[in-house]
């Protein structure tokens, strides 16, 4: 079945949600969505969004504070405009009914690691939820977009997978579209678009423990890298540094962990190892609130050291009162599990959380395809360089929604557009397949491989480890997905090896320890030496 509408969003997270509703205001869209459409990853994010509203910030500190914290490889102009920008988008979700939590007339601004001023707007611990509900029924009120929910992204519609279009792929690559799965009835539909936004969020879940919901599968790195698109600093996966520590092993917990929000530090919240000493003094003068890539690192030290599965963070000394009032969400979880935070300490491991690389972009949201734009943590926009600073992530996927939705429509009003015959979906040839568990496997096996060589702490030696498993399972994979009909599961596998692969090489080019790539074997070097950003791109379509 083919649908033909002006722009294709794909993603239902604050990105695409947001460029969906701002492009209603002038033409025609149809999101798509691989779930249900609140499930993304900004559904989960607890601490908040940044942005300068107290009068005693200022752009510049808020400029500053990135920078620092992208350790010399951010694109200063682009950090620029997302600070200046973050005003008016925040007013944007106000206007659309957002409620940050207020203390008295003004917001209540909480300050996080690495931030010089107080100036993360939340509501309450369960920011990103609010945020998406906002999103959503200003989204259900437009009737100019179609939302298809359970419908995956295979591939986008570019000249590599149009037999008679290939010859032109090193001349002037466009993006028409995507194939996408509709998983409820397995049926392939081809949408056809004058512009595709890629909004599919990040790729928590290549890793053994991650706070990113089983959604993160990396979907859209690895579409616009298999489409030719330039992916940009993948060695850069922040791991945040307390994710609650399954120990009761629920089922729900199973396949992403619960963060516990940077707050709960902000907050005074203390580490401590499983034999009750604190330790982060002896790793930052920050202690507590160093930057996230620093706390994850010292974690990760004293559990090798002490052969623990998990240290402890505590929040004892605080009241009662205080904690359930700043914290519900995280109290209420903790409580299911059997940990009252108000008397016990709570088990915590560092996870997989933010992927600081992605697919290449402009200030005008403009990937290396014509035709493809993208925002959000897909992407790769130079704002957040070698680390994230604490809640810049939601800032930046809304500052870049509405530059995309400016710049399709600039590119609408002056494009006359012309798109060439795309080939219906061919399965011929393809059998079914009925054996999930090897799938099942494979992936427990990659998510294994990437925390062990390729997680907080690397070397050249765990580097080309991973290459070899990787690369075999890579083959394999993409053996069985030619010649199978195509599932949900086995496009989740191909993009998460895809992923893998990524982030491998990428990490291969980087010949120095910088930001959140910490390697055994090189030192952290000055940021005039720092080798600027690593671009992959496949060569052989
Ligand atoms: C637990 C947690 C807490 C966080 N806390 C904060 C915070 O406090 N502040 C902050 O700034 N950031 C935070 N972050 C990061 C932030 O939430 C994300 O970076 C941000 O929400 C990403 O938004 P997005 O729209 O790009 O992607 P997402 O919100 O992840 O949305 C991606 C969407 O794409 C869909 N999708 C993916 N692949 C496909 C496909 N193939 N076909 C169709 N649809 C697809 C998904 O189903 C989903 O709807 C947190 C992240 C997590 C996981």
């Amino acid at each position: 079945m083919t649908i033909k509408t002006d722009v294709l969003v794909i993603g239902s997270g604050i990105a695409g949600l947001f460029t969906a509703l701002k492009i209603s205001e002038f033409a025609n869209v149809v999101l798509v969505t691989k779930k249900n459409k609140s499930e993304s990853n900004t559904n989960y994010a607890q601490g908040g969004i940044a942005s300068v509203i107290d009068p005693n910030d200022t752009f510049e500190k808020h400029v500053q504070d990135t920078l620092i914290a992208g350790a010399g490889l951010c694109d200063k102009v682009a950090v620029e405009m997302m600070v200046k920008d973050g005003p008016d988008r925040i007013n944007d979700l106000i206007n659309i009914g957002t409620e940050f939590t207020k203390k008295g007339d003004s917001f209540d601004l909480a300050k996080e690691g690495g931030h010089s001023m107080s100036r993360i707007l939340h509501s309450k611990d369960l920011t990103g939820a609010e945020i998406e509900r906002a999103l959503i029924k200003s989204i259900e009120a437009k009737s100019n977009i179609t939302v298809l929910e359970n419908a995956i992204a295979i591939d986008l519609l570019t000249e590599h997978n149009q037999q008679d279009l290939k010859r032109e792929i090193y001349k002037n690559q466009n993006c028409w579209g995507a194939y996408i799965l509709d998983i409820s009835n397995n049926q392939v539909l081809k949408i056809i678009a004058k512009a595709t936004v890629l909004a599919t969020g990040g790729l928590g879940q290549v890793y053994l423990h991650t706070t990113n919901p089983l959604i993160a599968t990396g979907d859209g790195f690895a579409m616009a890298y298999r489409a030719g698109a330039e992916i940009g600093n993948m060695e850069f996966i922040q791991f945040h540094p307390t994710s609650f520590y399954n120990v009761k092993n629920s089922a729900e917990f199973n396949n992403h962990s619960f963060l516990i929000s940077e707050a709960v530090r902000g907050f005074g919240g203390l580490l401590r190892t499983k034999d009750g000493e604190f330790f982060m003094h002896n790793y930052d003068e920050r202690k507590e609130l160093a930057p996230r890539d620093i706390v994850a690192r010292a974690i990760d030290n004293e559990l090798k050291k002490h052969g623990d599965d998990f240290v402890f963070l505590d929040l004892t000394h605080k009241t009662a009162n205080e904690i359930i009032e700043h914290f519900p969400n995280i109290y209420n979880i903790c409580l299911s599990q059997g940990i009252d935070i108000t008397k016990d300490l709570i088990p915590v491991v560092p996870a997989a959380h933010y992927a600081c690389g992605g697919v290449v972009v402009n200030l005008n949201a403009e990937t290396s395809l014509k035709g493809l734009y993208a925002c959000g943590e897909v992407t790769m926009t130079g704002v957040h360089g070698a680390n994230r600073l604490a809640s810049n992530s939601l800032l930046e996927a809304l500052v870049y929604a509405f530059r995309c939705y400016e710049s399709i429509k600039e590119s609408f009003n002056k494009t006359v557009f012309s798109i060439p015959e795309i080939l219906d979906w061919d399965d011929s040839g393809t059998l079914s397949y009925d054996e999930k568990v090897l799938i099942t496997h494979t992936i427990k096996e990659i998510k294994q491989t990437m925390w062990d060589y390729v997680g907080i702490v690397r070397s050249d030696l765990r580097l080309d480890r991973a290459t070899k498993r990787i690369s075999n399972i890579m083959v394999e994979t993409e053996l069985l997905y030619k010649k199978t009909k195509v599932f949900n599961e086995i496009i989740e596998l191909r993009n998460l090896v895809t992923c893998s692969h990524i982030i491998i090489e990428s990490a291969k080019l980087r010949k120095e320890s910088r930001g959140l790539h910490y390697s055994m074997d090189y030192k952290f070097s000055v940021p005039e030496d720092s080798i600027k950003n690593t671009i992959i791109k496949k060569l052989d379509q």
